[in-house]
């Protein structure tokens, strides 16, 4: 919610201090979305409230349940939609992968969202309330949480970092900040100002091609953010927050899955040890890719094992509903599209 407009509220009625404490607490601890719900305040005061502040800005269109996945529809206050998505696979913690802009400017090739174009940036408390309320939904409030989801984080910084703010702030949800993961599809700014700001979050870099001429045709952005220049930001990234970095590579069938480009990958990574490659099986949108054979993508993972690189095969949930990475979008009359 506006945490500014609250205190400003309760500092021109004179309430007491510990009045606004109360009221953060009852939201983002205690997850309570409506004032008339706060008992412990006085009449005038929780209907002045609920005219004046939106504790929770998200207006919920449509729940599609899969079989490990969740997907929700949400309407924002301007008629605009986005898509968040849970994810239940890992049952000791589930995680939450949520939106950071309505579209996306970036237009990668083989991405949903990307073909949508740009509509906004989401605000912090946009943001901040695709967490709350699967937290509320799930009674569960110990969650990871991806930005992974509809936009470019890294281009939204400022939101972003807010959101992460007050979701980490411990007088509130205390989520911890290992629990949140950004992925960017490497804006070289965003990437230099987050390593400045010592947080202990996962940053995820979305590679998907080892060559410069390739990443072009199938993500546009590296024609502003090129991957020699990314790479090098990357080995700045590593030196300076001595974090892991992880690499997001969706493999494309007869594209990006064959010797060469396993070449190519492991000349790029440079023997790095903190580099780690995420390995994706594609999920089919309506675009010209197709995914790539199980086959083709073990003998892609084996190459880069025989050569010491740190790699994982990241399963895809979600497919039966649209759910799965690349596969969100919504249009502007607020539908899920099919
Ligand atoms: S993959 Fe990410 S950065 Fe690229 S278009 Fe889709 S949402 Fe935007």
């Amino acid at each position: 919610m506006d945490i500014e407009k609250l205190k400003k509220i309760l500092e021109d009625r004179g309430e007491p201090k510990y009045r606004f404490s109360q009221i953060y607490k009852a939201v983002f601890f205690d997850l309570i979305f409506d004032f008339s719900q706060m008992t412990n305040l006085s009449k005038e005061l929780r209907e002045i409230l609920s005219k004046e502040i939106t504790p929770f800005s998200l207006k919920i269109k449509t729940i599609q349940k899969g079989k490990e996945v969740d997907k929700d529809l949400f309407e924002l206050e301007d008629g605009n939609c986005i898509e968040t998505v849970l994810m239940k696979h890992n049952y000791d913690r589930k995680t939450v992968c949520i939106s950071s802009q309505v579209g996306c400017p970036l237009g990668c090739k083989f991405c949903a969202t990307g073909k949508m174009g740009f509509i906004r940036n989401l605000d912090s408390q946009e943001i901040v309330d695709q967490v709350l309320f699967f937290a509320k939904e799930e009674k569960d409030k110990k969650l990871n949480v991806v930005f992974m989801g509809m936009g470019e984080p890294l281009l939204n910084y400022d939101n972003v970092l807010q959101a992460i703010r007050v979701l980490n702030d411990k007088n509130g949800f205390n989520l911890s900040i290992r629990s949140i993961s950004i992925s960017t599809a490497g804006i070289i700014p965003g990437i230099k100002k987050l390593m400045n700001e010592n947080l202990q979050l996962n940053l995820a870099i979305s590679l998907n091609s080892p060559n410069e001429k390739q990443r072009t045709e199938i993500m546009p952005v590296n024609q502003q953010y090129s991957l020699k220049e990314l790479m090098a930001v990357a080995k700045e990234y590593v030196k300076k927050t001595n974090k892991k970095l992880f690499f997001e590579y969706v493999l494309l069938d007869g594209i990006n899955d064959d010797l060469e480009s396993s070449k190519q990958l492991i000349k790029l990574l440079d023997k790095e040890p903190l580099f780690h490659i995420n390995l994706i099986r594609y999920n089919n949108t309506s675009t010209q890719f197709r995914s790539s054979s199980i086959k083709t993508i073990e003998k892609f993972k084996k190459e880069l094992e025989k050569n010491n690189i740190n790699v994982t095969l990241r399963y895809s949930f979600g497919k039966e509903i649209k759910a799965a990475c690349g596969q969100l979008s919504t249009t502007s009359n607020c539908f899920n599209v099919d």
